[in-house]
């Protein structure tokens, strides 16, 4: 073994991480994809592995996309 993996922050997920996201951002796009995540500490990184980096991401634009739209 060599260096230590950080493993993806959802909760029941064992996969390594491969996204680094503020949980700012990620917070309202994990809820909507139904996401939990296992970290209860006050934390401002949110670790995701591929897969669910991928489930929040088209959240993530989808709000970006909103916020265009309000601020025009
Ligand atoms: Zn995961």
């Amino acid at each position: 073994m060599s260096a230590k993996k950080k493993l993806c922050d959802v909760e029941g997920c064992s996969s390594v991480t491969k996204k680094t996201v503020s949980r700012e951002k990620s917070g309202a796009a994990l809820k909507k994809a139904g996401l939990t995540l296992s970290i209860r500490d006050k934390v401002t990184k949110v670790h995701l592995c591929a897969d669910h980096y991928r489930k929040i991401k088209k959240q993530l634009k989808k709000d970006r996309e909103i916020e265009r739209l309000r601020w025009g």
